[in-house]
């Protein structure tokens, strides 16, 4: 059986992280991906995105600015790496991070693609990862285990038959052949998709957009405020009860559920020349309406709420629905064969090394960049955090500092 010092479970840029900064390192390690090939968020690869954090946020540079998997090295590589500087945008698009992030996936070797880890357990020494590639099912001996399985679309029960934000530019052309359509929800994703939408839609066409908010929020990009980002904080967030780690996960809904102010900006300027001929907007945004149901009827879908203030019920028929309604993490069934410690429902108990915490002491350690929010705060879903994370794991792994990370000091005192 092959022996490895750690395995990875899928490929996601966290994961992705981890080979890249484990390259240089004595330790060995495979990282297992589900997929045929490395793609990112596909169905939100939409022309105009932009990434959400700095270009420096890559796989490496916080723990490794001399990596060759920078997205530096990236864009000479490309050969774009004087038209970057001069374009003076730290913000990139998002289909480009993805062909960055693609590039290393195929330059790194210790990537499975195809592979399906559909069971893990313990054994005197680690753990044995089960791995099933097309109809072949191995083994593999690891001493420690890091998931990172991600996350799946979140879709009330209620919702029948809706498009999820997740599949959007796949289902496009579908979509917009249609008269009415309708985007639920108002985080970035729900943003971007309207944008595009209200972008490519025919003259009489009809875009709605409903929020149970009370307004279209933006994202809270404050200087001081962003250093939540920071491995201080975390620490500090990680120290608290649960119970006040819930209430802060709610007050820091603006840092991560709101819309990017361009985004917001873009929309607005797209309204406004829409109807400077004197049309009608043909378009309806709608705050604190919460959506209850969505039903398919004969020829669409008949979609019902309540005004989260009056009382009073909508109720409107559109040809398509996209919701944008978030994601839920991926728990491994597996899971259950260890006596890890929960702290709620579907929220075990992590420390402040990403070590999954046990009843009983294993042989191995069980990692995780899935399903932290609760236990790390908003930075859970960061990239430019997890580059820290993956330092951390691997120092750990390694019983030695691979990577120094805990110099960087914010501002702010936590
Ligand atoms: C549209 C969008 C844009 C975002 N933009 C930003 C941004 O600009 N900046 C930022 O900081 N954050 C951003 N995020 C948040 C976050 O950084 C990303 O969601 C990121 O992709 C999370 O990475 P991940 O590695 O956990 O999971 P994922 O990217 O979801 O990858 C998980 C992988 O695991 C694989 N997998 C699952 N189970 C198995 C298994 N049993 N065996 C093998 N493989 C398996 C899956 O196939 C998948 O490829 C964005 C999120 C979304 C949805």
């Amino acid at each position: 059986m092959e022996q490895v010092d750690f395995v990875a479970i899928g490929c996601g840029p966290y994961n992705l992280g981890l080979m890249a900064l484990s390259e240089r390192t004595r330790l060995t390690g495979v990282c297992f991906e589900q997929r045929d090939a490395f793609v990112w968020h596909e169905g939100m690869l939409l022309e105009a995105a932009t990434m959400q954090t700095h270009y420096l946020y890559d796989l490496v540079t916080l723990a490794d600015p001399t990596n060759r998997h920078s997205y530096l090295n990236y864009l000479k590589r490309e050969g774009r790496l004087q038209t970057f500087i001069v374009q003076e945008n730290p913000t990139i698009p998002r289909a480009e991070f993805n062909r960055y992030l693609t590039s290393v996936a195929e330059r790194l070797e210790t990537i499975r693609f195809s592979s399906r880890v559909i069971d893990v357990e313990a054994d005197r020494d680690g753990f044995i990862v089960t791995v099933k590639s097309n109809e072949e099912t191995t083994r593999v001996h690891a001493r420690h285990v890091v998931i990172g399985t991600g996350a799946e679309p979140l879709v009330p029960e209620a919702f029948e038959d809706v498009v999820h934000t997740s599949a959007y530019r796949m289902e496009r052309d579908r979509l917009l052949a249609e008269d009415k359509l309708v985007v639920i929800g108002s985080g970035q994703s729900a943003a971007e998709v309207y944008l595009d939408l209200l972008r490519r839609a025919r003259t009489g066409q009809s875009v709605d957009w409903v929020t149970r908010s009370d307004v279209f929020e933006s994202l809270e990009s404050g200087k001081l405020g962003e250093e939540i980002f920071s491995l201080a904080y975390v620490d500090y967030f990680n120290g608290l009860p649960l119970e006040e780690r819930l209430k802060l996960g709610e007050s820091f809904e603006r840092f991560r559920n709101g819309v990017n102010p361009e985004t917001l900006r873009d929309v607005y300027g797209t309204l406004y020349h829409r109807t400077a001929d004197g049309s009608d907007q043909a378009t309806e945004l709608l705050t604190q309406i919460e959506i209850e149901r969505v039903a398919r009827t004969g020829t669409g879908y008949r979609v019902e709420g309540t005004n989260q203030h009056t009382g009073a019920t909508f109720q409107q028929t559109y040809g398509a629905v996209i919701a944008a309604t978030g994601y839920s993490p991926i728990i491994p069934d597996w899971v259950k064969r260890f006596p890890i410690k929960w702290e709620a429902e579907r929220k075990w108990c992590v420390n402040a090394r990403y070590e999954i915490k046990v009843e009983e002491e294993l042989s191995g350690k069980l990692f995780t960049h899935t399903n932290l929010e609760h236990s790390h705060g908003p930075a859970a879903t960061n990239l430019g955090m997890a580059v820290y994370r993956n330092a951390i794991m691997l120092n750990e792994m390694a019983g030695e500092t691979l990577y120094e990370v805990s110099g960087q000091k914010p501002f702010t005192t936590f």
